[in-house]
């Protein structure tokens, strides 16, 4: 089959499409194999290319973890799937059998592990996934919505909805509002009735977020974001931040977050290393809280708006899987509104 991989890490020149890859043999009897649609593209993909701590490729090493497809074959415990099915898949993996798993919350997971990070990953024309993994969703999805839609959706609803609990009237800084979880982040907030501060270095960007309901629009290129909102609340600040850039927003993040305030961070992309001062965490009382993929209620939730048509994820563009490079590169510009996808088939 053919699979978009890497042998070795660095650049956009270690990215290597394959046609000579067997196609993957179901593991167990709960699994399932897709015939992938189109595959999306994630931030973590980028760091893929560039090597991760602690993670170890096997060569040649598929990339991707996000995918809609349609079921090409089905274990033989497997009841609620049927070959034909068009379905998402949850790229997170976990062992099912741990005290985490046992409480619903396997993200938590010891064994826990991510499509195209700790097992072979989605840009490929076939995908072995438990079914516990997988989804049906309406034929009228467009394949790119379909693969854009799980991994950022999931996580954005995750921070949103079971950490910091955003309520309806509720004040939320968003950071970087063109990336796939932030932009899921500002169309669950509107949702629920939340007041949305957009942030990103674009006028272009701010506008487009404002067309999917931000409230307010932060050009952090023109002014310093923590100062304004602190200005614009008259010194209250938001409620909540959501954040996935880490150390170069880290100081204006909790200068603009108010009393009672709860930041929930789900990434790092401009560093991991944060200064905090602990006497305005406690005089404020603030919740600072970490928040990675979902958990299977939480899949289904998603999955759910999916259906209802309330969370389809804006797609920025869509390479053929021979031009898998120019999606890399689309990505790496950051110049993006929305996900990077990968029409595989
Ligand atoms: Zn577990």
């Amino acid at each position: 089959m053919r699979a978009l991989t890497i042998s070795s890490h660095g650049g956009l020149d270690v990215l290597e499409l394959r046609d000579d890859l067997p196609v993957p043999e179901l593991r167990g009897p709960s699994d399932v194999r897709v015939r992938v649609r189109a595959a999306a593209l994630n931030h973590l993909d980028l760091f893929m290319l560039g090597g991760l701590p602690g993670i170890t490729i096997k060569p040649p090493w598929t990339l991707a973890s996000d995918a809609c497809g349609i079921i090409d074959a089905v274990g033989s415990d497997v009841k609620n799937l049927a070959v034909g099915d068009y379905v998402v898949i949850n790229p997170g993996l976990s062992d099912r059998t741990c005290e985490y798993c046992r409480d619903g919350e396997q993200p938590l997971c010891p064994r826990f592990g991510i499509l195209g990070e700790h097992f072979p990953g989605t840009a490929a024309e076939f995908v072995v996934v438990p079914a516990a993994n997988v989804r049906t969703i309406p034929t009228s999805i467009p394949t790119d919505v379909g693969a854009a839609f799980t991994l950022a959706t999931l996580t954005a609803w995750r921070m949103v909805m079971s950490r910091a609990q955003v309520q309806a009237g509720e004040d939320v800084l968003i950071w970087g509002i063109s990336g796939g979880v932030a932009l899921a982040a500002l169309q669950i907030c509107k949702q629920i009735g939340a007041r949305v501060w957009a942030v990103s270095g674009s006028d272009e960007k701010l506008e487009r977020a404002k067309a999917l309901g931000a409230d307010v629009l932060l050009n952090r290129n023109q002014i310093d974001v923590g100062r304004a909102v602190r200005e614009r609340t008259g010194k209250r600040g938001v409620d909540v931040v959501v954040d996935n850039v880490g150390q170069a927003v880290w100081a204006q993040s909790l200068f603009a977050l108010g009393r009672r305030g709860r930041l929930v961070t789900c990434g790092a992309t401009t560093g991991p290393l944060v200064e905090t001062d602990v006497r305005r965490l406690f005089w404020n009382q603030w919740t600072i809280m970490g928040s990675t993929m979902g958990n299977d209620a939480e899949f289904d939730a998603v999955v759910a708006e999916l259906h209802a048509g309330r969370l389809i994820p804006p797609v920025d563009s869509t390479f053929p899987l021979d031009d898998g490079r120019a999606a890399f590169e689309r990505l790496a510009t950051g110049e993006h509104f929305g996900k990077v996808v990968i029409r595989v088939s």
